[in-house]
């Protein structure tokens, strides 16, 4: 699990996990904003900007946090 920001900074916090999904595996990401619509839900794209959320582009926030 990791937190991560889009760069936009309109989307609020998101979280990543890195999941198996059937023989390969991706990230799938979380709305961790507890003011959204769409908290603890999974998504796609970034509440903020609907850019589709991608680990690469995402900004990872607990490594500057702790
Ligand atoms: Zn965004």
């Amino acid at each position: 699990m990791a937190s991560l920001a889009c760069p936009c900074a309109r989307g609020g916090n998101l979280w990543g996990e890195f999941w198996w999904v059937g023989r390969e595996y991706k990230w799938v990401f979380f709305d961790d904003d507890n003011t959204s619509e769409t908290y603890a839900e999974q998504v796609t794209h970034c509440p903020g900007c609907s850019r589709p959320l991608d680990r690469k582009t995402l900004k990872a926030t607990t490594a500057f946090v702790r």
